[in-house]
C-alpha cells in the first residue's frame, strides 16, 4: 500500500514511463492544506506534459475547453439544437472518460455464476446482460460517435 503522504512514489508518466520525482513537492508546507499540495503536484505533472508531450498538452487544452463549455450549457435549459448537440457530444465523452467500472463478457459470466446460475442459464442470460451493460455504459450499439473518435485520438497519444 502506498503512503498517502508520498504520492510521487507511484506517479509514472504513461506516455514515456518517466518517473516524476518531485521531492520538494512531497514535503508538506506548514499550514498548507493537503489539497494545496496536490494542486502544486498536479501543476508539476502538467509541466512535464507541456514540456515533453505537446500533442497531449494540446489534447488536454481541448478537453478543458469542452468541459468548461459543457458545465456552462448544463446551467441552462435550451431548445437550441446546436447547443444540445454540443452538450450531448461533451457529455458522452466525459461519461466514457470518467466511467469507473468496465465489464467484459467474461466479467458478466462470472457475475452471473456468483448468483448460482448454470452454464446453460448463463448462456441464455448473456444477451440480456450484454444489452443492459451496453445500454448503461453507453457502448456497443449505444456508443455515441464522438466517443469512438475521442478513443482513437487518445489511443494515438497514449502508447499504453
Ligand atoms: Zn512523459
Amino acid at each position: 500500500m502506498s503512503d498517502p503522504q508520498s504520492i510521487e512514489a507511484v506517479t509514472v508518466c504513461r506516455l514515456c514511463k518517466h518517473v516524476i520525482a518531485l521531492t520538494g513537492l512531497s514535503v508538506p508546507i506548514v499550514g498548507e492544506r493537503p489539497e494545496d499540495r496536490a494542486t502544486r503536484y498536479v501543476a508539476a505533472l502538467r509541466d512535464h506534459i507541456n514540456r515533453r508531450h505537446p500533442q497531449q498538452a494540446a489534447y488536454i487544452e481541448g478537453m478543458k475547453k469542452w468541459t468548461g463549455e459543457f458545465i456552462v450549457i448544463e446551467c441552462y435549459g435550451t431548445e437550441d439544437a446546436v447547443l444540445q448537440k454540443g452538450r450531448e457530444y461533451a457529455r458522452a465523452i466525459l461519461h466514457e472518460m470518467t466511467r469507473k467500472n468496465r465489464l467484459s463478457d467474461s466479467d458478466l459470466k462470472e457475475g452471473l455464476a456468483r448468483f448460482g446460475k448454470t452454464t446453460e442459464e448463463i448462456d441464455a442470460l448473456m444477451p440480456v446482460a450484454k444489452y443492459l451493460r451496453d445500454f448503461l455504459s453507453e457502448q456497443g450499439e449505444f456508443q455515441h460517435p464522438a466517443v469512438k473518435h475521442a478513443e482513437a485520438q487518445r489511443a494515438a497519444l497514449q502508447p499504453d
